[in-house]
C-alpha cells in the first residue's frame, strides 16, 4: 500500500509517499511560502535529485494540486497516477482527549477535531485545511487523522491535572496534554525491539531534544507522563521556547517591558530557550556547541541550563516509574549531539549509568552507548514520524 504522509503548517506543507510493504520512502518534498508571493515546491523522487521549482500557490488545495502534479509526473514521478496513492495520513496537532489513536476522517470526526483549535489555534486550523484539500482532489481515498497528542492520553489523572481550581479543567479542558507523541511512540517501540524486551514489560524514558523538545515515560507499555503540557511551550528549555517558568514572571514581565499578553508570549515562544539564553547568538545546537567548545560564555550558560532540565526531568520520570530500563534519545539534538548527550548524562552517574564515550560519538543511528556493565540502558534511536503516522494508517485501514 503506498501511503502519501501530510505534515500541513499554516504556509508550508510537507509530504511524503511511503511504500508500506518494504516502508521505504517513494518520494518526498515540502511547499513552502503557501499563499505568500514565491512559492515553492521540492520535491526528491526515491534515488533522485531534487527537484525545486518555483510555481504560484494561493492555499492548501494549490499546493496539493502540484504535490500531486509532482508524484505523478511522467519523467520524475514515481507513481502511474492517484489510483496508486492508496490512502492518506495526516499530523494533526491536537486531539484534546478526543482522540487517544488514529482514526478515519469522516464529517464528524472534522467537526471534533475543529473543536479542538482553541487548544492549538496556530496547527490545528492549517492541518484542517490539509485535510480539505486532500479530500476535495481524492474524494475516494480514505484520510487519517494520526494525531500528536493520543499517545499521552494514557496519562494519569495525577500527571495530567495542574493545581488549578478543578472546575477550569471541567469547563476549559485545561490539563496536560504533551506532544511528540508520534515520535515518543515510535522510539519507545523501537527501545523494546533493540533491547528484545517486551514492551510491556519496561520503563522507558525518551528524550525528544530538537527544535521543539520533550520527554516522556513510558511504563508497561502506556505513557505516564510527559513534559510540555496543555501548549508545547511547558516543560524541556527548547530552541526557542522557555519551557517551565514561574507564571507570576509573565505579569512582571508585562509591567517592566509595558507589553501585553500576547507581547509575553512572544517572547517565551520566539526569544527564549538556548537562544535568549545564548543573547541571540542561535537556537542551532552545531553552534552553540561550536561556541561552547570556544569557551564563549553565552553558549556554555545555554547548552548547560538546557541540560540541566533534561537531567532534571529523567530523575523525576525514573521516581515517577519507581525505576527505568532504558533511557533513549532521539530528534535532532538527541540524534546528532554526542556532546549533549554526555553533558546530560553526566548528572545520572547515580542511577548506575555507564556510557562507552567513543560509541557516543556517534550521529543519526540507533545505537546503544551505554557500556556492559551500565544498570540503565542509554540508546540513541532516530526518529521517525512520517513511517510511524504511514504505520499507524495501514494499521487502521
Ligand atoms: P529537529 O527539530 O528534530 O529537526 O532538530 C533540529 C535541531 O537539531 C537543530 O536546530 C539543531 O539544533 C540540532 N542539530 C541538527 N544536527 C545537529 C548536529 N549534527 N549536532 C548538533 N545539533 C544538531
Amino acid at each position: 500500500m503506498n501511503v502519501l504522509v501530510i505534515n500541513c503548517g499554516s504556509s508550508s506543507l510537507k509530504f511524503q509517499l511511503i511504500d508500506s510493504e518494504n516502508e521505504k520512502v517513494i518520494g518526498k518534498g515540502l511547499c513552502e511560502r503557501i499563499g505568500i508571493d514565491g512559492s515553492v515546491i521540492s520535491f526528491t523522487p526515491n534515488g533522485g535529485e531534487k527537484i525545486v521549482t518555483k510555481s504560484p500557490m494561493k492555499d492548501h488545495t494549490d499546493a496539493i494540486k502540484l504535490v500531486i502534479d509532482a508524484l505523478t509526473d511522467e519523467k520524475t514521478g514515481v507513481v502511474k497516477n492517484l489510483n496508486d496513492i492508496n490512502a492518506v495520513g495526516h499530523r494533526i496537532v491536537h486531539g484534546g482527549e478526543k482522540f487517544n489513536k488514529a482514526t478515519i476522517i469522516d464529517e464528524e470526526v472534522m467537526k471534533a477535531i475543529e473543536e479542538c483549535n482553541d487548544l492549538a489555534p496556530l496547527h490545528n486550523p492549517a492541518n484542517l485545511i490539509g485535510v480539505r484539500a486532500c479530500q476535495n482532489l481524492m474524494p475516494n481515498t480514505p484520510q487519517i487523522a494520526v494525531f500528536d497528542t493520543a499517545f499521552h492520553q494514557t496519562m494519569p489523572e495525577e500527571a495530567y491535572l495542574y493545581g488549578l481550581p478543578y472546575d477550569m479543567y471541567e469547563k476549559y479542558h485545561i490539563r496536560r496534554y504533551g506532544f511528540h507523541g508520534t515520535s515518543h511512540d515510535f522510539v519507545s517501540h523501537a527501545a523494546a525491539d533493540m533491547l528484545g524486551k517486551n514492551y510491556d514489560e519496561l520503563k522507558t524514558i525518551v528524550c525528544h531534544l530538537g527544535n521543539g523538545a520533550s520527554v516522556s515515560a513510558v511504563k508497561n507499555g502506556k505513557c505516564v507522563d510527559t513534559s510540555m503540557g496543555l501548549t508545547p511551550l511547558e516543560g524541556l528549555i527548547m530552541g526557542t521556547r522557555s519551557g517551565d517558568l514561574d507564571p507570576a514572571i509573565l505579569e512582571f514581565l508585562c509591567d517592566k517591558e509595558n507589553l501585553d499578553i500576547h507581547g509575553v508570549l512572544n517572547i517565551l515562544n520566539k526569544k527564549s530557550g538556548v537562544y535568549g539564553l545564548s543573547e541571540e547568538l542561535s537556537s542551532d545546537f552545531r553552534d552553540l556547541e561550536d561556541g561552547y567548545i570556544e569557551g564563549k560564555e553565552n553558549c556554555i550558560r545555554a547548552v548547560d541550563t538546557f541540560c540541566y532540565r533534561v537531567a532534571k526531568y529523567i530523575g523525576a520520570y525514573t521516581a515517577a516509574m519507581n525505576g527505568v530500563d532504558a533511557i533513549c534519545f532521539t530528534a535532532g539534538v538527541g540524534e546528532n549531539s554526542g556532546f549533549v548527550r554526555e553533558i546530560i548524562l553526566k548528572y545520572l552517574g547515580y542511577l548506575g549509568i555507564t556510557i562507552d564515550k567513543e560509541i557516543n560519538k556517534t550521529r543519526g543511528k540507533a545505537v546503544e552507548i551505554s557500556t556492559a556493565d551500565s544498570k540503565v540502558k542509554v540508546l540513541v534511536i532516530p526518529t521517525n514520524e512520517e513511517l510511524a503516522i504511514a504505520r499507524q494508517t495501514v494499521a487502521l485501514l
